[in-house]
């Protein structure tokens, strides 16, 4: 059997984009999930690939950009060479502007947009037209933006996990670790670190969404009352989400829901009679800094983590799944040191690997495969 050159520990946007990217440099992958293919929040329906407010710009908002600016290539190889669909389309975004200082902020910002968004995507305050698809503004006057994109999340890893295999990589659900190792985990493998550094680490936070039967497929994205409205491919829409750092169950719908659903039906009449069609909960992965957390692994020397996604993980994939190739496969780091594991660490532990009082160490007899706990869908199957 061929040896594998990087074991990358989880199937979501993150693990399976960096499985995407070292595969297609040569590299002999192998991706390893208990619970299959987009099981965590990556297996969702939302998919919202939208830019940061272009003004007070720091590296997390460049990376954004650049991460933004590469989605077309990237998901358009993916597609190429799976023969799926991401569901990829830059289709844009439409947001109201609540008053006279909305729009003359937002004015300013087309400004700084030209500049920060190099001179290739435009930020534009334009009249609203009073159309079915566009959301109701007060002063009468919108933002459209021309940068917002949109991915079907569960197909986009459908598509990515196509591609992996069509390069030669293996998706299994247990394996052993050979070659580096990369923790791709979501906000479970948050649970080991915060135990290790006794404190939070990372955390996980819920969010609900709906999908509707709606076929706008062409049509911009709507933003509005922290509501993200966005039609995919397909003759649906989505809605989300809910924020919810207090929840029992990571997979359930309930009133929280509802109520999102009702305030989108109201803020966009246009929907307010297409059917319901799915209702989905995910938990997405925030670590303590807020930023993605890429770099070597605290816990693990020579293994790496690709973890802190939140809100934004499919957004950040594509640069994400880059400068992850870069760093395992040839040593180059080109992670903003804010997106480093130490930003969330304790102060003064940035570099520290605490050793684990008791209990298998990895590659014993024992370990699941790095010590983590074991997946939750193994514990319910045990
Ligand atoms: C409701 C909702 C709406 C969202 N909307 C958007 C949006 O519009 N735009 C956007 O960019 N992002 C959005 N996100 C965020 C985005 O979905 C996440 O940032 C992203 O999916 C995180 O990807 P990940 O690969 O890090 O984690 P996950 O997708 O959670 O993947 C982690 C994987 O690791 C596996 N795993 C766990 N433990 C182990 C182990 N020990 N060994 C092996 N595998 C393991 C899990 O089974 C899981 O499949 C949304 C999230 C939610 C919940």
């Amino acid at each position: 059997m061929a040896s594998i050159d990087v074991t990358i520990l989880g199937a979501g946007a993150f693990g399976l984009g960096i499985a995407w990217a070292c595969a297609r440099r040569g590299a002999r992958v192998r991706v390893v999930d208990p619970g299959g293919v987009g099981a965590g929040a990556s297996g969702g329906v939302v998919g919202a690939l939208a830019p940061h407010v272009p003004e007070a710009w720091n590296e997390k908002k460049a990376f954004q950009f650049e991460s933004l600016d590469m989605g077309e290539a990237f998901w358009g190889e993916v597609a190429e060479v799976s023969g799926l669909s991401p569901g990829y389309a830059r289709t844009g975004r439409l947001q109201p502007l609540a008053d006279a200082a909305a729009v003359s902020l937002a004015q300013a910002r087309a400004g700084t947009a030209r500049a920060l968004w190099q001179g290739r995507y435009a930020w534009e305050v334009i009249a609203a037209e009073g159309a079915p698809w566009e959301p109701q503004s007060a002063s009468g006057m919108l933002v459209r933006d021309d940068l917002t994109a949109r991915i079907h999340p569960r197909r986009a890893c459908a598509a990515l996990a196509g591609a992996i295999r069509a390069r030669g990589g293996e998706i299994v659900e247990t394996a052993e670790m050979q070659g580096v190792v990369v923790h791709a985990t979501g906000w479970q493998g948050f649970d080991a670190l915060n135990t290790a550094f006794g404190r939070q680490v990372g955390v996980g936070v819920k969010g609900q969404a709906a999908l509707l039967s709606y076929a706008a497929p062409d049509a911009p994205q709507l933003f509005a009352d922290a509501l993200h409205i966005v039609p995919h491919e397909d003759g649906t829409v989505a809605i989300g989400s809910t924020t919810e750092r207090d929840f029992d169950d990571p997979a359930s719908t309930d009133a929280q829901l509802d109520a999102v659903i009702a305030r989108a039906r109201a803020a966009f009449p246009v929907l307010s009679e297409a059917p319901v069609i799915a209702r989905w909960a995910g938990v997405r992965p925030r670590a303590r800094s807020r930023a993605p957390m890429l770099g070597e692994h605290p816990l693990h020397p020579g293994q790496f983590i690709a973890n802190g996604g939140f809100k934004i993980g499919f957004g950040m994939a594509p640069k994400v799944a880059e400068v992850m190739a870069d760093l395992v496969l040839e040593g180059r780091d080109a992670i903003p040191a804010s997106f480093k594991p130490g930003a969330s660490l304790p102060p003064g532990q940035e570099e520290a690997i605490p050793r684990r009082p008791d209990g298998p160490q990895d590659g014993q007899e024992g370990a699941s495969p790095l010590g983590l706990r074991p997946h939750p869908r193994s514990l319910r199957a045990q």
